[in-house]
């Protein structure tokens, strides 16, 4: 039997990105003897490569702007899918974590009288970003790691040790979540450099591991994000919810081939950057949905305008929410007037001073240059739809973050309920700040209302080892299968048929398709040891992608309705009935079993910020007679 190094903690958080590490900060304040995992380099995750900013309804650029604005903007990007409570504990506390930031060391950009600078992004009412040019998220994650470090030099001044209550295990990637009963006792993981089985006991588990992205071809996410996470909750018993929104940002690179769905930042467009098509026509005006006509402007003598008078011109197409974009640029290139290289153009360099250009998108600018020697201070650039950003996942309680499984908690891109139908750019950062720090809290009080602490049996131990092993062997036998063919497969299943524009047919060819898959999952072997064997880790994914993709393409089939980063062709529209239900994942067997669930509804003082003619563009009859009782 391979050897276990066995590790005990109290609190034991999966992935070091702005959630994981938010989370392990609250955790060690309240005295918790804390563990972060993470797949890749402590300090890369996708926190790291956000670029615009963090949304936060301070007000410092526009007084008016407040957290009923900001939960009112939330609820309409998402389509009114959203868990309110989620969306309401996020516009109240965003603001504090971002100050909060701050004294732990951040330097975000500055207004002119030295507030926090806050910048314009789709679907926010008034500039709301909090930013670092457009290296937000690695101004983030040096802070927290920064404080981080502080803490562990606190620890080391108190107890002799730096790691006597937060440890950082790096390059480490947990494979399973091991149960106590019906408790979540800890997990278990190997480190990739030597293969080392590792078995981290811990009575509460913080999943913090981002996103699906690597289940499709072209994606903005990197190597890391194969829905980890969300097939661990799964298989421990936990719940999935909205899994069938997945965000495809309408900006990724399209070209050259080996950079295909690198992210373009939205900021380019808050900055002023439009969309063309090849006849030179600023399209966006044709695709103005009619709940978003009285936001936005109809002509571009008003939308040139509102970038200097906010107050009195409507907002540029060009800034509707990510999905209404994507899909217009899908549209541009399937009518035949698309760029050469099969995207559309987006062009900066008409609208600011190159030295203007360069000191607020630095980042832009250096990979235009690099990758596709195209330089954005003189031409455009080209983009299209990247598959970005997944919507669905844990479902939580709104307050604590706690899954269905007692002691397993989620924060940031790994849980569901926040975004509804489909997240605003910049709510990502400041969702997983919000929840991090409620997650992190919330397993400390579950730990100090405990009994007894859970353990994991050797017997449990080994059988999780023996599987992780069995992938091994020293002679590929003739039915093996590779797994970089297999992930290859995949990708291309879920971008042709479960991508941007779906329709039933297709959905239930690539469900086919998936269970093939899932079969000869069981398939795959890796020639070779534990110790640097990338083969055997891709191996180990495979699954996790495999079971979260079947989730996307179930609930995908079953919402025969259109909305956010839902699109069906062979159901066009929001169907005001289908508001109402979420669809939840389970895993009781082999296969995803999906269940509709009611939404839960918005209590009265929420229902009364809107106006009712917005809601009646969303709710049945039923619900409407609810706001007329709640304002009358
Ligand atoms: P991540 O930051 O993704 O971190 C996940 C962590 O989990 C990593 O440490 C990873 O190694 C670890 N992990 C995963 N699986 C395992 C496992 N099995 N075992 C151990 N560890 C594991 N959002 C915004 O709000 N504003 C922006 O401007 C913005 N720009 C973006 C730009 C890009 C290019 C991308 C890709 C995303 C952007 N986003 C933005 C989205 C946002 O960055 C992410 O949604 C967010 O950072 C997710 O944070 P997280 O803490 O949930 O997870």
């Amino acid at each position: 039997m391979s050897e276990i190094q066995r590790h005990s903690f109290d609190v034991l958080v999966i992935g070091a990105g702005g959630a994981g590490l938010r989370a392990a900060i609250e955790s060690r304040l309240a005295g918790k003897k804390t563990a972060i995992i993470s797949k890749s380099l402590f300090g890369k995750a996708h926190t790291v490569m956000a670029e615009g900013g963090a949304a936060a309804a301070m007000g410092n650029v526009n007084s008016k702007d407040n957290w009923k604005v900001h939960f009112r903007d939330t609820m309409r990007g998402g389509k009114f899918l959203n868990h309110f409570r989620m969306a309401e504990l996020h516009a109240k506390e965003a603001p504090q974590r971002i100050w909060e930031l701050e004294t732990y060391g951040a330097l975000f950009d500055r207004t002119k009288d030295g507030k926090i600078s806050q910048r314009n992004f789709g679907g926010h009412e008034y500039p709301r970003l909090a930013h670092v040019g457009d290296r937000t998220g690695l101004e983030l994650i040096r802070t927290l790691q920064q404080k981080i470090v502080s803490l562990q030099q606190d620890d080391k001044k108190n107890s002799g040790s730096y790691e006597a209550k937060l440890q950082v295990f790096a390059e480490t990637t947990i494979t399973e979540l091991m149960l106590d009963g019906d408790r979540v006792a800890g997990a278990f993981g190997y480190r990739r450099d030597n293969g080392e089985f590792l078995l981290f006991e811990a009575p509460a588990v913080i999943l913090a591991t981002g996103g699906v992205g690597k289940s499709f071809k072209v994606t903005s996410n990197s190597w890391e994000y194969t829905g980890d996470g969300h097939a661990l909750a799964l298989r421990a018993g936990g719940s999935l919810v909205n899994m069938e929104f997945v965000q495809f940002h309408p900006t990724g690179m399209v070209w050259p081939p080996s950079v295909k769905g690198i992210l373009v930042t939205e900021s380019v467009r808050g900055d002023g950057g439009v969309l063309r098509n090849s006849d030179g026509k600023r399209f966006m005006f044709d695709y103005i949905p009619d709940v978003f006509k009285a936001q936005y402007a109809d002509n571009e003598a008003e939308a040139d305008r509102w970038y200097d008078d906010q107050e009195n011109n409507r907002r540029p197409p060009e800034l509707l929410p990510r999905d209404e974009v994507a899909r217009s640029i899908n549209s541009e290139v399937k009518a035949g007037r698309g760029s050469p290289r099969g995207g559309v153009f987006l062009d900066v360099s008409t609208r600011l001073k190159p030295e203007e250009i360069i000191k607020r998108l630095p980042s832009m600018h250096h990979q235009f240059k690099e990758l596709a020697d195209v330089d954005i201070t003189k031409e455009p650039m080209e983009v299209g739809p990247t598959c970005h950003y997944v919507m669905g996942g844990v479902e939580v309680d709104p307050d604590t973050q706690q899954s269905k499984v007692a002691g397993l908690f989620a924060a940031g891109e790994v849980s569901g309920g926040m975004h509804g139908s489909n997240r605003l750019g910049g709510n990502s950062l400041s969702d997983l700040l919000v929840f991090g720090k409620r997650a992190g809290e919330h397993a400390s009080k579950y730990l100090d209302a405990l009994d007894e602490r859970p353990r994991v049996s050797d017997a449990d131990s080994a059988t999780v080892a023996a599987a992780a092993e069995a992938v091994l062997v020293a002679e590929l036998p003739d039915d093996a299968e590779d797994p970089y063919a297999l992930q290859a497969e995949l990708q291309q299943v879920m971008n042709d048929l479960v991508g941007i524009i779906r329709r039933a047919g297709e959905l239930e060819e690539a469900l086919v398709k998936l269970d093939d898959l899932k079969k000869r999952v069981k398939n795959v072997k890796a020639i070779g040891g534990r110790a640097y064997n990338p083969g055997w880790h891709l191996a180990l994914d495979l699954r996790n992608m495999v079971i979260v993709s079947e989730c996307i393409a179930k609930a995908a089939l079953e919402r025969s309705e259109s909305r956010g980063g839902h699109t069906r062709e062979d159901a066009p529209g929001m169907d005001p009935s289908w508001r109402k239900v979420n669809l939840v994942c389970t895993l009781p067997g082999p296969d995803v079993a999906l269940k509709r669930q009611p939404l839960p509804s918005m209590p009265e003082e929420l229902l009364a910020l809107f106006e009712r003619s917005e809601l009646a563009k969303y709710m049945t009859n039923e619900e409407l007679e609810r706001y007329d009782a709640a304002v009358s």
